[in-house]
């Protein structure tokens, strides 16, 4: 069979997944037998599926059942990049982010956040960028500030985020961008008891470890890791009621300035792998369905919601009446994080339509 003509019963056995999936019907495995990449599967689907919220798997091997989006636009919050379709999340996810935007600008006057990746509609690997965020739990901030003015459909897809690094020298923080308000958004976000872990460039949390004088277990909390200084990452854990759910260790105990903290300003992580002469690189490997987790079959085949409009949203999370005066300490901001209520009923915002 030539390479066109198994292209092509490809793409028709996509259509067909794509019928049975929008008849409502529910194809066992009929993807799972062709080898093609989840993501391309996975990055198809523009709705999720219609079930109990679940996260399966891992947070780089897995997918979502469930999945609600955050509206594009909070109180508190822009959606960035709205074409990649990206904004779903557990609905645990999605309050924890609007309750941190909210959070930030009442306690320490972050004017709002912009939103980088979340996770597609139904999870799973995705045609670029990241190896995680495949089960809802996952969500990329920018370090840019919110602008007071609402962003049009285009500004969102062309605007950069702003790096915090001085890119003339060896992870170094810019210092005419780093502020300590970037550090405090950094740590009201490691200060919720379900994150898990934020990640950052190494630079950054030299930085905290360095200034840093609140919660040092927190600090903990934040990891280093390649890129990550245009934005930073927050993890949750698995929420209740996702057994498929694969937890990740938790971090050391400690605030992580340490020796594992003073690797990355060696040259080991910087060093390119050494190839021994006439040595092919390896060929990429992409998961396919059958690597996920076999819920992920049903989830990528369930029946979605009618309409984008009958999509579930976010913004479970109201702000409480009276916003609290900002904070005159660290400790303030971070023993306020874990009080603010969330509100039980779901009040939808206005979307604004895509240009
Ligand atoms: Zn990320």
């Amino acid at each position: 069979m030539g390479l066109d003509t198994r292209a092509a019963l490809r793409r028709c056995g996509s259509a067909l997944l794509a019928l049975v999936t929008s008849t409502g019907l529910l194809a066992t495995d009929a993807a799972s037998a062709d080898g093609t990449p989840a993501k391309e599967l996975f990055g198809a689907r523009a709705l999720p599926t219609v079930a109990a919220p679940t996260s399966y798997g891992f947070y780089s091997k897995g997918c979502l059942s469930g999945g609600i989006a955050i509206p594009t636009d909070g109180p508190t919050w822009q959606a960035m990049r709205l074409s990649r379709n990206r904004r779903w999340g557990h609905p645990e996810m999605i309050a924890l982010i609007e309750r941190f935007s909210h959070d930030a600008a009442a306690k320490i006057g972050w004017p709002g956040l912009l939103l980088g990746d979340i996770s597609q509609p139904r999870g799973g690997p995705m045609l670029s960028g990241h190896a995680s965020h495949q089960i809802g739990l996952d969500a990329d901030i920018w370090l840019t500030p919110m602008p007071q003015k609402t962003l049009s459909y285009q500004e969102r897809e062309s605007i950069s985020a702003t790096s915090m690094l001085d890119k003339s020298k060896f992870l170094t923080i810019d210092r005419s961008v780093w502020t300590p308000s970037h550090a405090r958004l950094i740590m009201l976000a490691a200060s919720y008891p379900e994150v898990e872990r934020v990640f950052v460039n190494p630079a950054i949390k030299k930085k905290l470890c360095d200034t840093w004088r609140g919660d040092r277990a927190a600090l903990g909390k934040v990891r280093p890791i390649y890129g990550h200084d245009y934005h930073f990452h927050i993890r949750i854990k698995c929420p209740a009621g996702s057994q498929g759910c694969k937890d990740q260790a938790a971090v050391p105990a400690g605030d992580g300035c340490d020796k594992s903290l003073a690797w990355w300003f060696t040259d080991a992580p910087w060093a390119k792998p050494k190839k021994k002469p006439g040595e092919k690189p390896p060929k990429p490997k992409f998961a396919t369905l059958s690597d996920l987790p076999k819920a992920c079959t049903l989830v990528l085949n369930g029946p979605a919601p009618a309409s984008e409009q009958q999509a579930t949203f976010g913004t479970a999370y109201r702000a409480p009446a009276a916003i609290p005066a900002a904070a005159t300490s660290i400790e303030a901001v971070i023993g306020a994080a874990a009080e603010t209520p969330l509100a039980e009923i779901p009040v939808p915002l206005p979307r604004p339509a895509l240009q």
